[in-house]
């Protein structure tokens, strides 16, 4: 606790937000970082008045607190949201994080497209991963999980889909594929990746620029349940986490550097991606995008499990959700 006023009241300051300089209580914290928010969407122009925008949300403190600031955002900038869970059949970590999320949104009053890997595709993600026998538990997932986000957002005609990567997520992965010279990769971490008529979803990040940090204490400090739990496959690397340790003594010595890196990363490299996403085919058997003749997903399941599930994935979505679909799609 820190023994100062918040800048704008009486009330005992509860953080300092180091970059801003800024001492805060926990009423004016929460409206400094929904309007941080707010700043960064219209910033990099991710949402316009009467978009709709499906939110990909896990059950963590992340994702949970970026549902509450969407929530409030909504009504100030004008655009409709619903939210996207996706369960991955990982034991207690997925039927928790699933309760927590459904709750959110029958208490916000937001529909909840929930597509359950088990009973919608036939597959948990354990099963998928002894099927293929793989070690990297993760990537396999991000490979599940951006394609069923992805899928969803277009099945649904939303303008896009947002994620709750924050600013200490992106730099790990900008530093991590530098090093490693996957400018591939690195193109890819953009605060808007502009999407492709029926192929590829818009994909937004409305807290490209709020600090890990923030976005926990937002949640604790508006008292939010979300699933604690680790998930069981996590495995932090130490390469990761030395990045991490790097990246926050720069931001240590010099408040505010992490979101100025960001920025100039954005400046450089937004348009050059945009170009390049339009350059990309479709799957022969979903149709989605795809850099191959197959995309990654249809080729898994099949090798996994003798079927390919794309298609399977906006069957689905098509059946489930309300809000966002047209007409057509119904019948
Ligand atoms: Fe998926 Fe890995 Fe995250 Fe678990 S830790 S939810 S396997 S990406
Ligand atoms: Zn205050
Ligand atoms: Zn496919």
């Amino acid at each position: 606790m820190v023994s100062v006023k918040c800048r704008y009241c009486d009330r005992p300051a509860v953080t300092i937000v180091r970059y801003a300089k800024l001492n805060l209580c926990t009423e004016h914290f929460s409206e400094f970082i929904e309007s941080r928010v707010e700043e960064t969407i219209k910033r990099y122009r991710m949402i316009k008045k009467g978009d709709r925008v499906v939110l990909a949300v896990s059950g963590g403190k992340d994702s949970v607190g970026l549902m509450y600031i969407m929530n409030s955002l909504s009504k100030r900038i004008g655009f409709s949201y619903t939210v996207l869970h996706i369960d991955l059949g990982i034991d207690e970590y997925s039927r928790r994080s699933r309760k927590v999320v459904e709750k959110h949104c029958r208490e916000l009053g937001i529909d909840c497209i929930v597509i359950d890997l088990g009973i919608d595709l036939g597959f948990t993600l354990p099963q998928f991963v002894s099927k293929l026998r793989t070690k990297r538990v993760c990537s396999l997932c991000g490979i599940v999980k951006r394609y069923i986000m992805n899928a969803v957002a277009l099945e649904t005609k939303a303008d896009s889909i947002a994620t709750a990567h924050h600013a200490d997520d992106i730099l790990v992965y900008l530093f991590k594929n530098f090093i490693l010279q996957d400018y591939t990769f690195l193109k890819k971490l953009v605060p808007v990746s502009i999407g492709v008529e029926e192929t590829v979803a818009t994909k937004i990040r409305p807290m490209y620029e709020i600090y890990e940090r923030d976005i926990a204490l937002y949640t604790i400090l508006k008292g939010l349940e979300f699933v604690d739990l680790e998930c069981p496959f996590k495995n932090v690397k130490g390469f990761e986490e030395s990045i991490k340790k790097f990246i926050d003594e720069i931001e240590n010595r010099a408040p505010g550097t992490k979101i100025s890196m960001l920025r100039k990363y954005a400046k450089t490299f937004s348009l050059d991606r945009q170009e390049k996403s339009i350059d990309l085919g479709r799957c022969s058997i979903c149709g989605l995008i795809s850099q191959k003749d197959v995309c990654t997903f249809c080729k898994l399941t099949e090798k996994a499990f003798g079927q390919a599930k794309g298609s399977l994935v906006k069957e689905i979505t098509r059946s489930r959700c309300t809000t966002y679909c047209v007409k057509p799609h119904l019948n």
